[in-house]
């Protein structure tokens, strides 16, 4: 039974998501994506389910909240997956500068977040940046690594980093500040060299041999190195642990991957730093506003750790804007391919936010702070974005260096 044939036709899922609460169009919700999937499952050459696809942020709120517990993010990526060849995905690596030099917006947009073309032109063929920056991804080799000859599991205080692309290609500061964090937090990390992309951009993109490709590739990577695999990056950890899903009906890397999912660990679930202080995140003098992402608002578990670990800071108060937690408008390939879109949902995500006088935004998920500088960017306020994992560091740095008794200005710092 498909999900369209289990659906009910509640309108819950119409109520919380981003693109339909813009557009007001069926075929935007959930529901109604599923219907044109259904209704153009004989005609793949139809321009509608491409259409309707491409205009979902994957951002997960229709399934958090389905009254039926629908599989919709798993229905929806494996329905990118089925669209014809080429729709959306541009092949050849050649073209990006062509591109690039083409596309003054998107020049625009790499300036603005620093990002050179040098440094573009380092970046790996398999991270999911290529995806989320609207870059052709170039091929990568899709050969499964060797089998493992033994798990090797930790020893105590030992731990290994995923970092994710922004921060290993783009935003280095975050790994040195997610190993500082890691060591605060009386673990020694290590950084193995050879980390691929955590596969999210691949597996939103309906491209599941892709993510599956890159699980497999993670999977052998880590599993000699002991220890849990700490990630400073939202969107990773959801994909991280989603590789046991993915690869259950494998018969060869099934019991593996669950093994490797069950390692991965939010580097802000690490018990709170005693020289932080003891904040509440209410007696503070300096606005601050978390962006939490859809991944983690949607998964609770997940989300407690970087509250807990930002309210720690004596000098932080944490705004609460009117209204409820807002969607950035990246989601993933959206932001490049609906710009206008993605600018109209975050729009209202910004006034709710410069409302409550925050200068300051931090937030765990790395294409939420791309998206955050990116619009931040182009405004003309004081209002900056930063990493959590660098929030943090600059923090503790600064704390140390001064021992500690005077009052931190958190805007300064993150300067
Ligand atoms: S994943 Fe998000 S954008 Fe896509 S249909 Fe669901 S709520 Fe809407
Ligand atoms: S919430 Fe679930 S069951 Fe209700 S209309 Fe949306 S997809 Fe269908």
């Amino acid at each position: 039974v498909t999900p369209f044939a289990q659906c009910v036709r509640c309108g819950a899922c119409t109520a919380v998501c981003p693109v339909y609460r813009l557009t007001g169009q069926e075929g935007h919700s959930a529901r109604g994506r599923m219907l044109v999937l259904a209704s153009f499952a004989d005609t793949p050459s139809s321009l509608a389910p491409t259409e309707v696809l491409g205009r979902c942020l994957m951002c997960g709120s229709c399934e958090a909240v389905c009254s039926r517990q629908l599989p919709l993010l798993a229905t929806f990526a494996a329905a990118r997956g089925r669209l014809p060849p080429g729709a959306g995905t541009r092949p050849r690596r050649r073209q990006y500068i062509r591109r690039l030099l083409a596309s003054p917006r998107l020049l625009r947009l790499l300036s603005r977040l620093g990002i050179s073309l040098t440094r573009l032109a380092l970046l790996p063929a398999d991270s999911g940046l290529w995806r989320k920056l609207g870059l052709p991804p170039p091929q990568f080799s899709t050969s499964a690594p060797s089998l493992p000859t033994g798990l090797v599991m930790g020893d105590e205080g030992q731990a290994q980093l995923f970092a994710g692309c922004l921060a290993r290609h783009l935003q280095p500061e975050i790994v040195s500040a997610s190993l500082q964090l890691a060591a605060r937090g009386g673990l020694t990390a290590a950084d193995p060299a050879g980390q691929g992309c955590c596969g999210l951009a691949a597996w939103s993109a309906g491209d599941l041999a892709g993510a599956r490709s890159l699980a497999r590739r993670n999977i052998a990577l880590y599993r000699e190195q002991p220890g849990p695999i700490l990630t400073p990056c939202a969107s990773c950890q959801v994909q991280l642990l989603r590789y046991a899903e993915l690869l259950a009906d494998d018969p060869a890397w099934a019991a593996e991957a669950a093994r490797f999912s069950a390692r991965v660990q939010g580097l802000f679930d690490l018990p709170p730093s005693p020289a932080c202080g003891r904040g509440t995140g209410e007696r503070g003098d300096r606005p601050v506003y978390f962006h939490l992402s859809c991944h983690l608002r949607h998964r609770p578990e997940l989300a407690s750790g970087p509250r807990r670990a930002l309210k720690q800071i004596p000098e932080l108060h944490l705004v609460k804007p009117a209204g409820p937690d807002l969607c950035c408008g990246q989601g993933g390939l959206f932001q490049q391919a609906y710009p206008d879109l993605a600018g109209a949902i975050f729009a209202p995500l910004y006034r709710q936010v410069a409302a409550t006088g925050a200068e300051l935004v931090v937030t765990s998920c790395s294409g939420c702070l791309l998206q955050w500088q990116s619009e931040l960017a182009s405004c003309r306020g004081t209002m900056r974005a930063v990493h959590l994992a660098v929030f943090l560091a600059r923090y503790l740095g600064e704390k140390q260096e001064n021992s500690c008794s005077r009052r931190i200005d958190l805007l300064k710092l993150n300067a």
